[in-house]
């Protein structure tokens, strides 16, 4: 019988995230990874406190921002690599208007941290109005991250590269197969709809797709340029460009629309030809309240979703394992906006 304070289910940025904290607390642990295609693996890895749209922040943003900054230095200790890319964010203006929106929201005091006025123009690329710099946003080397964490799970004897079987699941006696636990933590996305224990919690797929692209003229400064959708560089003349944003599909196949969109997109700002080498899609885990859902089974105490990261898994991914672990470990109570019972509970 094998012992083990947690077991992760899942392999996506909860999963990851989670389980970097208990690395930091010595804690002993197995993760499981059915190795399929997770939202996470095709993200972008846009690290933004900003709402793009209305140049507004969210909650708790800056907050997320140290707190990554923190695991990351924390993670290249074992890893031996900092997963952060300073490419910041810029934002091409559609027109005056959105300019001088920008410049006055500047001004304001939960955004002037964020959005800077120093206005950028490129070459190469249509941006007659110029573009607004993101203060403090990056991206996350997506493909290394998930790469060397895995390569380091697998040779510390932490990853069990299978599907979590829920039938093999005993939770009166703490046990799954023959492993024995303290604690559970389902990690699942939408997989979770296929656990019993919490297939009910209310969240909403929503589809995603993106394109690399070949193009034809490089872009000479390395930033993460947006007006739609995000583009940046990957390597030698290879671009990743996305992500759309889709509630109503749920097949898992590519949607020519999304597609059309992401071309259409690319076009508007990009005049150079350029080919699509490859198109991927993911669904995002989402919630009504753009809030996360944490919190532990009614009846098996030990068993916790972690789960609904929506359209920021990164921040919200690593900023919510450290709460969750303060409230399985010290019993902290969740900030109540994340928390399942705010689904579970009559007011
Ligand atoms: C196109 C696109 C672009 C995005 N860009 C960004 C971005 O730039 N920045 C950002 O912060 N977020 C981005 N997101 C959102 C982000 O990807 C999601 O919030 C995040 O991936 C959710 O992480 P997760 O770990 O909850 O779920 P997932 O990433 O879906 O991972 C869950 C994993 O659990 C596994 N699993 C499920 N059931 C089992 C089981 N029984 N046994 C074993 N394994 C199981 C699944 O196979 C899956 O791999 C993007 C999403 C998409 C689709």
């Amino acid at each position: 019988m094998k012992i083990a304070d947690y077991l992760i289910v899942g392999d996506g940025y909860a999963a990851l995230f989670f389980a970097h904290r208990l690395i930091m607390e010595n804690k002993s642990f197995y993760l499981f990874s059915e190795n399929k295609q997770s939202a996470s693996r095709v993200s972008a890895g846009i690290i933004n406190p900003v709402v793009l749209k209305k140049f507004t922040t969210f909650w708790l943003a800056q907050e997320q921002i140290h707190d990554l900054q923190k695991t990351l230095s924390e993670m290249a200790e074992y890893t031996g690599r900092n997963y952060w890319i300073d490419e910041p964010i810029h934002r091409i203006f559609h027109n005056v208007k959105e300019r001088e929106l920008w410049q006055k929201k500047a001004n304001d005091e939960t955004l002037s941290g964020f959005l800077s006025t120093a206005f950028v123009s490129f070459d190469t690329i249509l941006n007659p109005f110029g573009t607004g710099t993101v203060d403090q946003s990056a991206r996350l080397n997506v493909s290394l991250f998930f790469h060397d964490f895995f390569k380091f799970l697998s040779e510390n004897d932490r990853l069990i590269p299978e599907q979590f079987d829920y039938i093999a699941l005993n939770p009166a006696q703490n046990q799954y197969k023959t492993i024995e636990y303290k604690n559970i933590v389902f990690c699942e996305g939408m997989g979770v709809v296929e656990n019993p224990f919490f297939k009910d919690i209310p969240l909403q797929p929503n589809k995603g797709h993106h394109l690399k692209v070949k193009i034809s003229k490089p872009i000479r400064t390395k930033v993460t340029l947006k007006k739609k959708h995000f583009l940046f560089p990957l390597e030698d003349d290879l671009y990743y460009y996305g992500g759309t944003y889709d509630r109503n599909q749920s097949h898992h196949e590519i949607d020519e629309t999304a597609k059309d969109q992401l071309v259409k997109g690319l076009e508007e700002f990009y005049p150079e030809p350029f080919e699509v080498v490859d198109v991927q899609f993911g669904f995002r885990p989402t919630v009504k309240d753009r809030r996360p859902i944490l919190g532990n089974h009614h009846e098996f105490k030990n068993l916790f979703v972690f789960n609904g990261l929506g359209a920021r898994g990164i921040l919200n991914g690593n900023y919510f394992a450290g709460e969750l672990f303060q409230l399985i470990e010290y019993g902290k109570p969740l900030p109540e906006e994340v928390s399942l019972e705010r689904f579970t509970q009559t007011k």
